[in-house]
């Protein structure tokens, strides 16, 4: 039989290959984005309380109504916006379900998707599966800022949809308020729609404020926002987020949504729910990352990785060019298997050969954990 591929040009995502060598080889895992402490004992507690007390089964196809109450009123606090919890936001599996969700909902055929890399790797082929044509366009290294200049060139009129990320994961880099004076220059009056994953919303550092969508509305009317719970919960295993836009998108939204997963899981909608609505839960989120960064940055003193800038997630990225010239992923796989500590190249975020001899690590991890692996990371 012969099977013609939908996607010819893409492999295993390089989280899954990553995470798999250091599990091969018993190496300090900083490759793949996940936190290795523990999650709230409350939140836990949430969950199980929900299961015995028989909240098991289907909740409604756009999640529960007090979990998007919920989020609409953090919403509320957090950017001042009001956000109508029945018609304008849905639960999702994930983030990187909400937005192949809604690549699907909004791309054709022969659409342009202009996107920013080294770009989260589900991007391009959600955008290809719907038939769609990505224009990437790279940021500029070291300090992986977006040049408008460019972006105004790429746009066309088979411009459908703008991809954005920030907190920006791999580069750990964040917009600012002149981005987006520029994305709502270059978008007014214009269909095109944009894609926000914001993800990291709350893991931003030194003061600055997150530049969301949802401060501009010029943006709002034109955007699907992204979020993850995994992200802000430290349960990235769970699969949950949500997806938020104005009525007339989120209409179309749900159309696929309710065909491709119905409905998430029920105990953990109820448990986020109440757990969502303490801003304690989320507030102390950048202080708590920021530390963590530090420390790793403090670890790393004297060794000949340089680190590069980081305003926002739990990545940063290092640059190996005084150790080796070695590519990216041969250096990787290197230091997983020589060296006993697991990163991840930047090099497959890009669409064309782009090699930066940058890695990037997670700090989302113990104290314990962060000094092991810069003990070795300094012996290189
Ligand atoms: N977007 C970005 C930028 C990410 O780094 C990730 C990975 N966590 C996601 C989306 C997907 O999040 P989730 O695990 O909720 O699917
Ligand atoms: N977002 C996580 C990362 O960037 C991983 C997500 C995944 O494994 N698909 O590492």
């Amino acid at each position: 039989m012969k099977i013609q591929s939908k996607l010819p040009n893409t492999k295993t995502s390089i989280f899954a290959v990553m995470s798999g060598l250091a599990n091969e080889c018993g190496a300090i895992n900083l490759s793949q984005g996940f936190p290795n402490f523990p999650i709230s004992e409350n939140l836990a507690s949430l969950v199980n309380e929900n299961m015995i007390k028989g909240n098991n089964q289907y909740a409604p196809m756009p999640g529960i109504l007090p979990l998007r109450e919920a989020i609409s009123e953090k919403l509320n606090r957090t950017y001042g916006v009001s956000f109508n919890p029945e018609t304008e936001i849905t639960i999702t599996p994930g983030a990187t379900h909400g937005l192949n969700t809604i690549i699907t909902a909004m791309i054709s055929k022969g659409d342009e998707v202009i996107i920013f890399e080294p770009a989260y790797d589900s991007y391009v082929p959600s955008i290809e599966l719907c038939g769609g044509i990505v224009k990437p366009i790279n940021l500029v290294a070291p300090t992986y800022h977006i040049n408008w200049e460019e972006v105004e060139r790429t746009i066309s009129n088979k411009t459908k949809m703008i991809i954005m990320n920030t907190p920006h994961n791999p580069t750990g880099a964040v917009l600012r308020e002149n981005d987006m004076k520029e994305l709502i220059r270059l978008t007014l009056n214009t269909d095109i729609i944009v894609l926000s994953d914001e993800v990291y919303e709350h893991l931003i550092f030194d003061g600055i404020r997150h530049e969301s969508i949802l401060y501009y509305p010029e943006l709002i009317e034109r955007s699907f926002v992204t979020a993850s719970f995994g992200k802000t919960f430290h349960t990235t295993g769970w699969k949950m987020g949500y997806v938020v836009s104005p009525k007339e998108l989120m209409d179309e939204y749900r159309k696929v949504h309710q065909f491709s997963v119905f409905t998430c899981n029920t105990p953990m909608q109820w448990a986020f729910a109440a757990f969502l609505k303490d801003p304690n839960n989320y507030d102390y989120l950048p202080m708590f990352y920021q530390e963590k960064r530090d420390f790793m940055i403090d670890a790393l003193q004297g060794s000949r990785f340089n680190i590069l800038d980081c305003k926002g997630t739990y990545f940063m990225l290092l640059d190996y060019s005084k150790i080796t010239d070695e590519n990216e992923m041969d250096f990787a796989v290197r230091l997983t298997k020589e060296y006993g500590v697991a990163t991840v190249p930047v090099s497959p975020f890009y669409s064309s050969p782009i090699d930066n001899k940058t890695l990037r690590i997670c700090f989302a991890k113990t104290n314990e954990t962060l000094l092991g692996a810069a003990e070795i990371l300094k012996r290189i």
